[in-house]
């Protein structure tokens, strides 16, 4: 059973893992390498709590999918319950931030898109979004800091969150007038361009801010 896990210099507050609310596109360089339009507002979804795993923990892809993506994003720890909020409360509400890898199904999102259907089988399976610990709200600006993602040595997804359409707290002010956000739901930001498959075996080291480094393996 999943539970959110701190960065160790972080006495954070023990929070039960709820929800994971997520933004489609919201990296013009990710949108463009996938062909997309540019959307007119944030594309909301969701996964729920079964979804989480810990990344240091080897990760399973799913049998049902050949083609299994990591989109690389900033994980944002709720920690106040934020209803029709601003951004300013929703900046103070934040427990912690870690990074999620929002893992995407392509083939099926494919096939589910050209049909017109919700993305959640490509998109909320159990499993599909692993998270590192969090560390403390006030460790990182969560409007200019840098992710990476490298893939058994290769630098594979690179940006700086200064680069979203919408900001974190902006974005979470949006989700928080449709969905409710309770302490342990996380937000996640959308990804940079780079994203790919993922295989049996490989090796995953994932940096924060050029400081914070998480490793990870994918199961054989
Ligand atoms: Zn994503």
């Amino acid at each position: 059973m999943y539970q959110h896990h701190r960065y160790h210099d972080y006495a954070g507050p023990e929070l039960t893992a709820g929800k994971v609310v997520c933004v489609g596109r919201n990296y013009l360089d990710h949108i463009r390498e996938l062909n997309n339009p540019v959307p007119d507002q944030p594309i909301l979804f969701m996964k729920p709590s079964t979804a989480l795993v810990d990344i240091e923990q080897p990760l399973r892809l799913p049998s049902f999918s050949r083609e299994c993506h990591h989109e690389l994003e900033l994980a944002v720890l709720v920690g106040e319950r934020l209803h029709e909020a601003d951004a300013s409360r929703c900046r103070a509400a934040v427990a912690g931030y870690g990074l999620a890898l929002d893992l995407t199904l392509r083939d099926i999102q494919q096939g589910l898109k050209e049909k017109g259907q919700p993305w959640e089988r490509a998109k909320a399976f159990d499993g599909g979004c692993p998270l590192t610990p969090f560390v403390a709200p006030e460790a990182i600006d969560p409007e200019n800091c840098q992710l990476r993602l490298w893939v058994n040595g290769e630098l594979r997804q690179e940006g700086n969150t200064k680069q979203m359409m919408t900001p974190p707290f902006a974005l979470m002010a949006h989700m928080s007038r449709f969905f409710t956000l309770l302490p342990g739901d996380v937000v996640l930001t959308g990804t940079p361009a780079g994203v790919g498959a993922l295989n049996p075996g490989d090796r995953l080291l994932l940096e924060l801010d050029g400081r914070y480094r998480f490793e990870s393996i994918v199961a054989d």
